[in-house]
């Protein structure tokens, strides 16, 4: 007898928060998935929004890794759309490989579609950019060290040693160790710090700012224990600088494959030092 052919079991980047933010990708999957395994209250919004009718909707929160692929292969065998929906993208910090090995060996084809990371949508929310030319033009992503230990090499402290931009997740009930490495790697006590709640949620984001002397009291005020990504970057608040290094990708000088230089180099008045 021939064996049905197994569906697909798709990871899908739910986005941070607001349902809007899913991908239109992601969005069409839900809406032809037989079976969603979806993480937690963050994504069950999107989950239940637009999946069919007789979709089989299951919340992975109590399940262990092992239920979860089993999970997931019995619904492939069934039915050819399976939807694992995770907050953000979802190869950060989200078990990916640990769920993508079974179901290699259970001979179960596997896609990830990618979504829009909190550390992305924080950013958005406060309005800033994590590169700026001159300023840096390296983004780490990264987490304090709790109970996950952390590879040789990759303190806090080291990777702030950078002075790049840090996006920290799952950290903000140690936001005192955060402040303490950034301190030990040199960073100011006036470095902006910037962490955002639930980013993109409607009505439920925080943004509180501060610096690396004031903001976990500022965050301790504003009752912050959950979802939040902490910012520590050189570029925060540039916004509002008067002297800002320009992007060379739009100066009137430089040349680039989509754009001819319209002013040569040494007639132009730079407007910044
Ligand atoms: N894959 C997810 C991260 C999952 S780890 C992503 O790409 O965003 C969970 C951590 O992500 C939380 O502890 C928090 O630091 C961060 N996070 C998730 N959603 C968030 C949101 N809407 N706003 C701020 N931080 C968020």
């Amino acid at each position: 007898m021939v064996q049905p052919k197994p569906g697909c079991v798709w990871f899908v980047g739910a986005g941070p928060g607001d349902p809007d933010l899913i991908t239109v990708k992601g969005r069409g999957l839900i809406e032809r998935a037989g079976a969603i395994l979806f993480a937690g209250s963050l994504v069950s919004e999107a989950a239940t929004r637009w999946a069919p009718a007789d979709c089989v909707i299951v919340d992975s929160k109590d399940m262990t890794l092992e239920d979860m692929s089993a999970w997931l292969i019995t619904q492939a065998a069934r039915c050819e759309t399976v939807v694992r929906l995770q907050t953000g993208d979802p190869g950060l910090y989200g078990a990916l490989i640990e769920l993508v090995q079974p179901l290699d060996a259970a001979g179960v084809p596997v896609q990830v579609v990618p979504g829009v990371s909190s550390a992305m949508a924080s950013a958005a929310a406060a309005v800033e950019s994590l590169t700026l030319p001159e300023v840096t033009q390296t983004v780490i992503l990264t987490r304090m060290e709790g109970r996950t230990p952390m590879p040789e090499g990759e303190s806090l402290q080291e990777l702030a040693a950078h002075h790049s931009t840090l996006c920290i997740f799952l950290s903000i009930t140690l936001l005192g160790k955060v402040t303490a490495a950034l301190s030990a790697a040199g960073w100011s006590r006036d470095a902006p710090v910037v962490v955002v709640h639930k980013a993109s949620w409607p009505g439920e984001e925080k943004i509180v700012r501060g610096t690396v002397a004031t903001i976990q009291a500022l965050c301790r005020e504003a009752k912050l224990v959950s979802q939040s990504m902490i910012i520590a970057s050189p570029t925060l608040g540039a916004r509002h600088w008067t002297t800002l290094a320009k992007s060379k990708l739009y100066d009137a000088s430089f040349t680039h494959r989509f754009r001819q230089a319209s002013v040569p180099a040494s007639q132009l008045t730079l407007d910044t030092p």
